[in-house]
């Protein structure tokens, strides 16, 4: 049998201190902490690859990046596979496509969902890999699947940087998860609050004078 591990992060977790890391001086008052440290990240998206590739190596792979959250995910982890994959017997081809997913107002989800990308999916056929950097409440996952089914892959996967630990969610999981985590707000490595943090390598906890500063 195979052992399936997670990477919990437990609800006491307060985070590194800023200080013991290196970080945007721009956001010294708006973090409380480095939740997960970028190498932190980086190695645990190295594991996700390999992972990846035991399971659907064996052909070639086509991803679908969730922007704009998604996209250092999917560029480090897509990365990963390619590094992999080529010092493997059997190398294979990855495309990639990308779509645009809406829902959040500053730090709340909210009700109306919208799709904003290609309107043809169809080079999703064959194996289609699907990668989100969140999953908050699954809602937003599930309809992102429903799109995806449209354009008949033959097999779907779903990678998610970071898992939500909160009992609504529990319905659908990603297949492959990098940390599950508390219910908590968390921004950098390309997720924001209405835009800023994203050019902050660390995941971490934002301050409350953070969340004055840049809401709308
Ligand atoms: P869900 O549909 O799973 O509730 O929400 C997922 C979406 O909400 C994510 O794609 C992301 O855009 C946003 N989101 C949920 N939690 C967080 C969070 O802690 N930080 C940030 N920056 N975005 C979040």
């Amino acid at each position: 049998a195979v052992t399936v591990f997670t990477l919990q992060i437990a609800d006491d977790w307060p985070g590194y201190k800023l200080e013991l890391f290196t970080y945007p001086e721009h956001y010294r008052e708006d973090v409380e902490s480095v939740y997960i440290p970028h190498g932190v990240i980086m190695n645990r998206i190295e594991c996700l690859a390999r992972d990846i590739l035991e399971d659907m190596g064996h052909e070639n792979l086509m991803v679908l990046c969730v922007l704009k959250g998604g996209y250092k995910f999917c560029a480090d982890l897509v990365d990963y596979i390619k590094a992999q994959s080529r010092s493997s017997v059997r190398p294979i081809t990855t495309r990639m496509e990308f779509i645009r997913l809406r829902s959040y107002l500053n730090d709340r989800s909210t009700e109306d969902l919208q799709i904003i990308g290609p309107e043809d999916l169809s080079m999703l056929k064959g194996k289609a890999l699907t990668l989100k950097a969140i999953v908050d409440t699954g809602k937003t996952m599930k309809m992102l699947l429903q799109h995806v089914q449209n354009f008949q892959p033959k097999r779907v996967k779903v990678a998610g940087l970071l898992v939500k630990r909160i009992p609504s969610s529990a319905t659908i999981l990603p297949d492959y998860v990098g940390f599950v985590i508390p219910n908590r707000f968390v921004v950098g490595y390309a997720l924001d609050y209405n835009e800023y943090f994203r050019d902050l390598n660390h995941i971490c906890l934002i301050s409350e004078t953070g969340k004055l500063k840049y809401k709308l």
